[in-house]
C-alpha cells in the first residue's frame, strides 16, 4: 500500500469519527468513500467507527468488470452500489458523504426538495438540491434514482433515508455535507416561520460566478488552503527558520 492511500484511508477514518462527533451522524447509518486511482476506497459495512481502522477500509474497482468485487477483511457498506455507481458515472467526484442528518432526512420524509431559500446553493451547481424517489437501502434501484437527482449537482435528499454529497475530493464532499444539513435546517426553519424567500436563477448563477473568481475553489473550503500553505512552509524551512531568528 502506498503512503497516499494508506493517508486517504486514515482521512476516511478521521471523517466518519468527526462525522458523529460533530452530530452530522449517528451510529453506523453514514458511510464515505473516496477514489484513489482506479479503485473506490469505502466504509466497510456495520462497523463502529471506533474500532474502524485503516486496513478495515474496502477496496473496490471502479470499472472494473466484475462489478461489485471488492477487496478487504470486511464486506463494503451495504450502500455500495450508489457510491459505486457515482463514482462510474462521475468522473468529476472524488469523494461521496452519505448520512442520515436529521433536517435533510426531516425533508427527504416530507418528500421535498430544497429550493434556492440560501446563496449558499451556489455550491450545488444549481437552483436546488433534488429529492430522488424511493427505494430500498442498498438497492441498485436506490442508486438509479440518486444518480438521476445528483445530475449537474453536488447533493441530493434521498426520500425517507437521508442524503448524499459529492466533491472532487474528500475535503471537499464532506464540506458539502455540512453545507447541505445546514442549508436543510435554514429551510425548515424558515417554512415554520413562514412564507421564506426563495432566490431566483439569476441571483444563483451570480453567485456562482463569484465563488469562481472567489480563488480555486468556494469561501470556506480551507483544508485544502491549509495544504497550500504547508506546501509552500515544506519549500523554503530554512528561509522561514532564519526569519524567526
Ligand atoms: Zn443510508
Amino acid at each position: 500500500m502506498t503512503r497516499e492511500e494508506r493517508q486517504l484511508r486514515e482521512a476516511i477514518v478521521a471523517k466518519c469519527r468527526w462525522m458523529n462527533a460533530s452530530g452530522l451522524n449517528q451510529g453506523t447509518s453514514g458511510n464515505i468513500s473516496a477514489r484513489y486511482k482506479d479503485r473506490m476506497l469505502i466504509t466497510p459495512s456495520a462497523t463502529p467507527y471506533d474500532a474502524m481502522k485503516p486496513d478495515m477500509i474496502a477496496a473496490m474497482p471502479i470499472d472494473g468488470k466484475e462489478y461489485g468485487s471488492w477487496e478487504g477483511p470486511l464486506q463494503p457498506s451495504t450502500e455500495w452500489r450508489f457510491h459505486l455507481d457515482i463514482m462510474r458515472g462521475r468522473p468529476d467526484v472524488g469523494g461521496v458523504v452519505h448520512t442520515h442528518s436529521t433536517y435533510a432526512t426531516v425533508l427527504a420524509i416530507a418528500r421535498k426538495p430544497i429550493p434556492a431559500c440560501h446563496y449558499m446553493m451556489a455550491a450545488f451547481g444549481g437552483n436546488d438540491i433534488r429529492c430522488a424517489g424511493y427505494a430500498r437501502y442498498g438497492t441498485k434501484e436506490l442508486s438509479e434514482l440518486a444518480l438521476a437527482a445528483l445530475e449537474g449537482r453536488n447533493g441530493c435528499l434521498l426520500a425517507n433515508h437521508g442524503m448524499i454529497a459529492v466533491g472532487a475530493n474528500l475535503d471537499k464532499a464532506m464540506w458539502l455535507a455540512v453545507e447541505l444539513e445546514t442549508i436543510a435546517r435554514q429551510y425548515y426553519l424558515s417554512l415554520a416561520l413562514g412564507a421564506p424567500h426563495i432566490l431566483g436563477e439569476e441571483e444563483i448563477a451570480e453567485t456562482a460566478r463569484g465563488f469562481s473568481t472567489y480563488g480555486l475553489q468556494p469561501p470556506k473550503a480551507k483544508p485544502a488552503k491549509a495544504r497550500l500553505t504547508t506546501a509552500a512552509a515544506r519549500k523554503r524551512p530554512e528561509k522561514k527558520l532564519s526569519t524567526k531568528r
